[in-house]
């Protein structure tokens, strides 16, 4: 059996062990200590724009959290961009309000600012103002946030970023995760940095984030007892995990220029295939950190292949591979939620694959899976 050849798996860099190692050596193994702050400092100095961070135990808890502290709560609406994955919708549902969902443009592959707009004017309509808008950076591509925002604005509902896939884009020269109100990142396993899990919740608003800090740890009074005047969650990060994270922002910039180059030696092979379709920026303003590499495969002579006998030929060589986020709308859990589009992020699922993207792979596994590909195809194989 040929090694598997992961679709993204973790990759520490040289001093990770050492913040951890500090930890154990002081005993601070508890979800507070210096390396929680110190994560905190070091991913707020990378987003800049003033942003305050809470270092949290998940990307999903940070955007439960952004949902309480927008007042979130039972009958409310929230605009949910449809094609992402499960943990950007579940906790509108967490807090007993209804996911409205919002479908794809062609050009990022996230949220329309079209659909959006014509999603609060019927809801509106409807007789209820939704509360909230979350939209994501898919993959990490940057959504058109000019456009996103100057809607949310309009109709004065705060924006939550999921930017979970997205550390280290940017849309226009501006970090992803520093526009909406607040925004949410995750240090999942399989995402560009890690701390084998975690997550962190953004906001310029220090308030917001100081609020977030004191649910997150059980929401306790000031009090030499136990005392709660709110109901409270366990989300905090612990310090040993955010040693990790640590390390791992040392070696950031570094895994978004390998995960680019992954996507570079992808587009050299399949970018000018009428097949093939790239999740391409559309513009300078847009800079993706290439968290996974997606292609969309169309319009085939052969009419029996598809995206999936693609996968099968990867998964028959133990390579990994996925098909794009299965729209919200379409899942089972959210039937009868209401969406608003035309079916572009249908048509998205329907042809598109994350091909394995690793900041750790070594160019032999690209070359390796580019040739599958293309064996796929019928393309001749060229080097
Ligand atoms: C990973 C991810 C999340 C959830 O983050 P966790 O840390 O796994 O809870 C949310 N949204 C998107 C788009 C993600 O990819």
């Amino acid at each position: 059996m040929d090694q598997k050849i992961w679709l993204s798996s973790p990759h520490m860099g040289e001093s990770e062990f050492n913040f951890v190692k500090e930890a154990f050596d002081t005993n601070w193994i508890a979800p507070l200590g210096p390396n929680v702050d110190g994560f905190e400092k070091d991913i707020a100095g990378f987003l800049g724009n003033g942003v305050h961070v809470a270092a949290l135990s998940s990307g999903t808890a940070a955007l439960h959290l952004a949902l309480i502290l927008l007042g979130v709560k039972q009958g409310d609406e929230v605009l949910c961009q449809s094609m992402t994955f499960s943990a950007s919708a579940n906790p509108i549902v967490y807090q007993g309000a209804t996911p409205v969902f919002v479908d794809s443009e062609e050009e990022t592959w996230n949220m329309s600012p079209v659909f959006l707009e014509a999603a609060i004017q019927d809801r509106i309509k409807k007789g209820s103002k939704p509360k909230a808008i979350i939209v994501v950076h898919l993959y990490g591509m940057p959504a058109d946030m000019d456009s996103i925002m100057e809607v949310a604005d309009r109709y004065e509902i705060p924006v939550i970023e999921d930017a979970a896939e997205a550390l280290g884009s940017t849309y226009k020269g501006r970090p992803a995760g520093t526009f909406g109100a607040m925004s949410i990142l995750s240090f999942n396993g399989n995402k560009i940095i890690t701390t084998s899990g975690g997550g962190a919740l953004v906001s310029a608003n220090e308030d917001w984030i100081k609020q977030a800090r004191f649910l997150a740890t059980q929401a306790r009074d000031a009090a030499p007892h136990y005392q709660h005047s709110h109901i409270g969650y366990n989300y905090r990060m612990s310090n040993v995990c955010a040693g990790i994270g640590r390390g791992q922002m040392e070696v950031l910039p570094l895994r978004v220029q390998q995960r680019r180059r992954n996507f570079e030696l992808y587009g050299e092979a399949f970018r000018f295939l009428p097949e093939v379709r790239l999740q391409e920026e559309p513009n300078q303003d847009y800079f993706s950190n290439r968290w996974l590499s997606t292609l969309l495969i169309d319009d085939l002579k052969d009419a029996n292949v598809s995206r999936e006998t693609i996968r099968l030929a990867l998964e028959s060589r133990n390579i990994e591979s996925r098909p794009l986020w299965k729209p919200m709308h379409l899942q089972p859990v959210f039937a009868g939620a209401p969406f608003y589009g035309d079916g572009t992020c249908e048509r998205l699922f329907e042809k598109g694959l994350c091909l394995p993207s690793g900041s750790n792979l070594p160019e032999t596994d690209i070359s390796k899976v580019i040739h599958i590909l293309k064996d796929c195809l019928s393309l001749p194989v060229t080097a």
